[in-house]
């Protein structure tokens, strides 16, 4: 696509980056408070071809139909020409403005001043729309963040600390199902479809189609239905819906059917989410070190067949195996299934934490810096949490998969 940038220059240029929405956007709303012709841009899906990276680009493709309707007009750029079209830009055109939200972890805040640098500072506009809560309203400074989440969890809820509420005024045109569920299960694999449209029917079907929410303390840890949990990270990953918009449908619910544990249990999960963007924000470039928080590196042996024996789910252990076949099919893992294969990685196979975590990335649909980062290291113990625990994964499948329907369903 081509834009003109000369004779009719834009106001600014709005960079979407994890927040792939229009709804409860503070830069969509800068953008329409402020009027004139705006240019969007975002990333390009990394590998198009799986099924993390075909997510991405249906999220991009919603995104690009709800911008057509502002006539704004979406770039989707590789990471590493991002950079150089920026400078580029503000080369030929010194008065642009630039918007895109807070970077919470330092390699994404790397890029982003990489390719602001050149740029007065003026110009740069950062929102904070990623979280639960505000870093400026938690009742401790992020020095003082307690090292572990039931602290901190504790500190929010005894200082009344508020949840931001969306911001409204705008919204989307009639979304219809066309009879297609956003997220299904489809012979052995749930499928996302992706974008903000399907975000929102999956919020819709969650809390009000099914009701599953009222019921997701009990059923979180279970591993074969599509209602099991909300299936909301993908969608939260990619900002295609907000944890505030999430908190609010949270309210509404209580506010029409009354209190809910499943509800409560769900809003405890975003909190965990929010706790590791703060931890993500103090920790700087740590969350990529193999000593993680801690002053030393645990013992680790970097065998490179051994890694590959436990992507392709050939371990041997047949739980592990299926949640790695899963993975590697689907895009998708439960929460349950992540906690086995994390721990199996870096406690008994004793292999790099971060060969686990950038396996990770490379195929979650849901992949999110911050929440991958900060559970594998709390996994691997290298976090902050003095609990030092080692899944047992024979235990864990009885438990959790009694009758071994799971690992039948992913046997090869
Ligand atoms: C090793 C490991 C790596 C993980 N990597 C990711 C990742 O890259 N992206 C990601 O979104 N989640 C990650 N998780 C957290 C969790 O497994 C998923 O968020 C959850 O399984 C998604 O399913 P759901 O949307 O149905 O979650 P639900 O159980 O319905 O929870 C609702 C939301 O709460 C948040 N949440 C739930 N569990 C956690 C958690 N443990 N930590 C932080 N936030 C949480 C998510 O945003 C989730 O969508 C990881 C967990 C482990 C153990």
């Amino acid at each position: 696509m081509s834009i003109d940038f000369k004779d009719n220059p834009p106001k600014g240029l709005i960079w979407f980056h994890r927040d792939l929405r229009v709804n409860d956007h503070a830069g969509m709303n800068l953008v329409l408070e402020s009027g004139g012709r705006w240019i969007a841009l975002a990333l390009s899906p990394r590998n198009p071809l799986s099924p993390a990276g075909c997510f991405e680009r249906e999220c991009l493709d919603d995104l690009e139909a709800s911008l057509k309707l502002l006539e704004i007009p979406l770039l989707r750029l590789e990471s590493t020409e991002v950079e150089s079209f920026i400078r580029n830009v503000f080369h030929a055109n010194p008065d642009l403005a630039l918007l895109t939200s807070r970077r919470f972890n330092s390699r994404d805040q790397k890029l982003l001043d990489s390719c602001t640098s050149v740029l007065p500072k003026k110009q740069i506009t950062l929102y904070d729309h990623g979280t639960l809560y505000l870093e400026s309203d938690l009742p401790f400074s992020l020095d003082g963040l307690p090292a572990t989440f039931s602290p901190f969890q504790r500190k929010i809820r005894a200082a009344k600390t508020q949840i931001v509420p969306p911001i409204s005024g705008f919204s989307l045109p009639e979304i219809s199902t066309n009879g297609i569920a956003p997220v299904e299960l489809q012979d052995r694999s749930f499928r996302f479809r992706g974008g903000e449209r399907n975000a929102i029917l999956r919020l819709r079907d969650y809390f009000w189609e099914s009701r599953a929410v009222m019921h997701y303390h009990e059923t979180r840890n279970g591993l074969l239905a599509r209602d099991d949990s909300s299936k909301l990270s993908p969608y939260l990953a990619q900002g295609c819906i907000s944890a505030r918009q999430v908190h609010a449908e949270i309210l509404r619910l209580q506010d029409q059917i009354g209190p809910s544990k499943g509800a409560e249990a769900l809003l405890y999960e975003l909190e965990w989410r929010d706790y590791f963007k703060f931890l993500a924000l103090r920790s700087g470039d740590r969350l990529f070190s193999a000593q993680g928080l801690r002053n030393e590196e645990r013992e680790s042996s970097p065998d490179q067949k051994q890694f590959e024996r436990w992507c392709a789910g050939e371990t041997g252990n047949d739980f592990i195996d299926a949640n790695m076949r899963e993975l590697k099919v689907s895009g998708w893992m439960s929460n349950r299934g992540r906690q086995n294969v994390a721990s199996f990685l870096a406690r008994i196979m004793k292999l790099p934490w971060l060969w686990g975590a950038s396996w990770f990335e490379e195929n979650l649909s849901d992949f999110d810096v911050e929440t991958n980062q900060g559970n594998w290291m709390y996994l691997a113990g290298v976090g902050t949490d003095p609990r030092d625990r080692i899944f047992n994964p024979d235990l864990q499948a009885e438990n959790y998969d009694g009758d071994g329907a799971y690992r039948k369903r992913w046997s090869s």
